[in-house]
């Protein structure tokens, strides 16, 4: 008979996975399909002070507040990082993440390049960076205006910006084309599974090859 041993998971520092891409490109998509498949990710919410758009709930999707609270917050340090995207402000709170990463929590960050050149600033080893792409200008003016979410006006104010986020594709560690769903969700479940078996965030591995160091040979 085989002994099979079933090996409790070792204790893991959690990561920082920052999804950016331009709008549109679908880093919105794949999130979701991320923190619907991989129940050890969560979602970090942002502060926003852009109104909400038909389905969004407030706490769920971010947390929608007003200028003046924005402006407490960062006043009080209480953000990780922040920055202004479309007229709006956008920040991620500090205080979820900072207990949750000793614990092994996974946190995705839905954020800008902006965003993410802080936090890699601030949590480098922590951090790990993927950048979406579209297949092209044209298509990712076809999922803007799909997305039925924004008047002709914000759309064409995204497509402007467009090529300006994209050129900050060099900022990040991994850069996925998002040309079909399945397969660019794939890829990203990937990184981020091949980013958890670091040595580095893989804190119980000292215990444990110990332990198999110092077992007596069967
Ligand atoms: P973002 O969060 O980057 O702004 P979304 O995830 O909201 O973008 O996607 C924009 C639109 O494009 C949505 O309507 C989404 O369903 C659609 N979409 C996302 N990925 C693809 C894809 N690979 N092929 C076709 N449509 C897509
Ligand atoms: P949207 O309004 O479409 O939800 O988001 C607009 C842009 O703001 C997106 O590029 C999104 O990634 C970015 N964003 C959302 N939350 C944050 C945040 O907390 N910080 C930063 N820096 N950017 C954010």
């Amino acid at each position: 008979m085989v002994d099979t041993v079933i090996q409790a998971p070792l204790a893991r520092r959690g990561l920082l996975f920052i999804l950016s891409s331009p709008s549109g490109a679908g880093k919105s998509t794949i999130a979701r399909m991320l923190l619907e498949q991989d129940g050890h990710i969560a979602l970090s919410v942002s502060v926003t002070t852009r109104p909400p758009r038909p389905g969004e709930v407030d706490g769920q999707h971010y947390h929608f507040i007003d200028e003046s609270e924005f402006h407490r917050l960062v006043e009080e340090n209480a953000l990780l990082e922040w920055a202004k995207v479309f007229g709006h402000y956008y920040g991620t709170p500090k205080a979820q993440v900072k207990q949750g990463l000793r614990e092994g929590q996974d946190f995705l960050f839905d954020i800008d390049w902006q965003g993410t050149q802080q936090l890699y600033q601030r949590a480098e080893g922590d951090v790990v960076r993927v950048f979406i792409l579209p297949p092209s200008l044209e298509e990712l003016h076809r999922r803007l205006r799909s997305r039925n979410t924004d008047s002709e006006e914000v759309i064409a104010g995204r497509m402007a910006r467009a090529q300006d986020e994209i050129s900050h594709w060099d900022g990040y560690d991994f850069v996925v084309i998002n040309d079909n769903v399945d397969n660019c969700f794939e890829k990203v479940r990937q990184i981020l599974n091949s980013e958890r078996m670091r040595r580095a965030r893989q804190t119980g591995l000292i215990d444990y090859v110990r332990d198999l160091m110092n077992a007596p040979a069967p």
